[in-house]
């Protein structure tokens, strides 16, 4: 017999398999009464979420369903969008908010936790994998201090677009699953100006391994509860470094360390390479699995310049600029190696994965801005003055970073010409004879450095497109797909999905999802300029 949809829906719900190792294998807080508050001596408190008004879905992620084996096509939507929006628990489900702290703009700030972040629970799929489900905007929690617990339209539809996004980019990320509307306003002072204005309200399923954070080991480090922090990295390398030995403590703590620290740098790399900024790098936004999370006032470069940040809360000293983020991955690191510090007793050995940070961070620079040119590999006698004199370029005059490396892979090298590249440009009247000088220039010694690997050019070209994106999600195009949502118009989430799916393919026909900002964006709000009121 088939099965209706809905019904089929239902069916695979109900097959889905939870097992809640945060949950069971950590301390929880015995206080189950829902109010704000310290909490020591636990890794999470029992919450539920607060149920939506009338939750609507109005964004699915197929791959996501796909690996928490819930249909690709939901359908009506209407059932998925009461479990993704906060209404119905499934049986198995237990949801849990966790307890972490964090530095903030450089500064300790004690106990954050989830605020508007609700575990759902762990699902083991068919293939034996375990997805942790977390709801953000579901409604208050112990740990939302002085705030709603609730997210906007704005802000989730950010969050649910651009997770998927970098996913496809190859970025690690936690994924997102869905995108449910409450049906209910909430209240935001976009600007942080003194105009506060009813917003509609969301829930976006985040889907993860873990949403372990740095600030989970700082928070017990704070209160000094060595044997707490000693319990979670036992349950986070069992848990989500399974591969990491059984030898002796210290020397897997440190082996754990070294793989966060490995990770982190990759991660960064993979930022730089794409163009992103993620706008607040505070260590309660750092994941342990080097996952970028928490999409807040993240932004896209758009001419190349990195001390751009979108965020307008961190305005005044762009601590978390685009060329920033490499060094602030570090300072976060060291944050985590002073809360994990007691567990090893000397600060030697951390000291010595953290100066490898920068090692591995600048290999991982040096292949990806290898890969970014086709280049074989990257060979540092020819190549450090050829990418800093391009990086130099890119800087001179205001150039789309993402459609120059994209059009650079079009460049005939034996006849080099910069016509391909004239689309990249914002103000063509800033090209004067000396920067088209040097630009010729350099696209020459470019081509000789191609030429000495001895690739054929379909090579270069085929290993240029395969890192540099076509398609990324533009701050205006997110955007537009707000402005169109708040209007009640829901087709752009899914057409934006649609094309970020694929983001190295030409793509004929979906020219626009690849142009440069407009000039109206210019100094728009939420196009350039993004604050944390989310
Ligand atoms: P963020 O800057 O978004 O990473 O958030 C920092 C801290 O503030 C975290 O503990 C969040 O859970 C909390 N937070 C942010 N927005 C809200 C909100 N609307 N309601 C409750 N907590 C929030
Ligand atoms: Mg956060």
């Amino acid at each position: 017999m088939i099965l209706a949809q809905p019904d089929a829906i239902e069916a695979q719900l109900a097959a889905l398999r939870f097992d809640n190792r945060f949950a069971d294998e950590l301390p929880a807080d015995p206080e189950q009464a829902n109010f704000r508050r310290q909490v020591a001596g636990a890794c999470y408190s029992l919450v539920k979420p607060t149920p939506a008004k009338r939750p609507k879905l109005i964004g699915w992620s197929p791959e996501v369903a796909t690996l928490l084996d819930l249909p690709a096509d939901p359908g009506d939507g209407d059932s998925l969008a009461e479990v993704f929006g906060g209404n119905r628990l499934l049986p198995g489900m237990l949801p849990v908010a966790t307890c972490y702290g964090g530095h903030q703009f450089g500064h300790w700030a004690g106990q954050l936790g989830d605020g508007r972040a609700i575990n759902l629970g762990e699902i083991v799929n068919t293939r034996g994998e375990r997805w942790t489900l977390q709801l953000k905007g579901a409604g208050p929690t112990p740990y939302s201090r002085t705030a709603d617990g609730l997210a906007v339209l704005r802000s989730s539809l950010r969050e649910f677009l651009c997770s998927e996004s970098m996913f496809h980019l190859g970025v690690p990320t936690t994924r997102a699953l869905s995108l449910v509307l409450t049906g209910e306003e909430v209240v935001r002072d976009i600007l942080y100006d003194g105009h506060p204005a009813p917003e509609p309200g969301a829930v976006v399923c985040r889907v993860a391994p873990s949403f372990t954070r740095f600030g989970h080991f700082e928070i017990l480090a704070a209160r000094h509860d060595v044997e707490l922090m000693r319990q979670l990295l036992d349950f986070t390398i069992a848990t989500d470094f399974p591969h990491i030995g059984d030898a002796d403590q210290k020397t897997r703590y440190l082996e754990w360390f070294d793989e966060v620290t490995a990770r982190t740098a990759d991660m960064i790399a993979h930022w730089m390479r794409v163009g992103f900024v993620h706008g607040v790098m505070n260590t309660d936004n750092m994941s342990v699995l080097g996952l970028t999370i928490d999409y807040g006032p993240y932004g896209w470069l758009e001419d190349y310049d990195p001390d751009w940040t979108p965020n307008t809360t961190d305005a005044s000293t762009r601590r978390y600029r685009f060329g920033q983020q490499p060094a602030v991955a570090q300072w976060n690191l060291l944050q985590l190696a002073n809360a994990i510090y007691p567990l090893i007793g000397e600060a030697d050995p951390l000291n010595d994965v953290l100066g490898g940070f920068a090692k591995r961070y600048a290999e991982a620079a040096r292949s990806m801005t290898a890969a970014k040119l086709g280049l074989v590999r990257f060979i540092p006698e020819h190549d450090e003055a050829l990418a800093a004199e391009l990086f130099a370029l890119l800087g001179a005059v205001e150039t789309d970073m993402t459609l120059f490396f994209r059009n650079l892979a079009k460049v005939d090298l034996d006849n080099p010409a910069s016509e391909p590249l004239e689309e990249a440009y914002y103000q063509p009247a800033q090209r004067n004879a000396a920067y088209r000088e040097r630009l010729a220039a350099w696209l020459s010694d470019y081509g000789r450095r191609v030429q000495l690997d001895g690739c054929p050019n379909e090579v270069r070209v085929a290993r240029m497109n395969a890192v540099n994106p076509r398609f990324v999600l533009r701050n205006y195009l997110a955007q537009l797909a707000i402005d169109k949502a708040e209007a009640g118009d829901h087709s752009m989430v899914g057409e934006l999905l649609a094309v970020l799916r694929d983001p190295y393919a030409d793509q004929p026909g979906q020219e626009t999802f690849a142009g440069k900002r407009p000039d109206w964006a210019r100094h728009r709000p939420g196009c350039s300029m993004l604050s944390c009121s989310s």
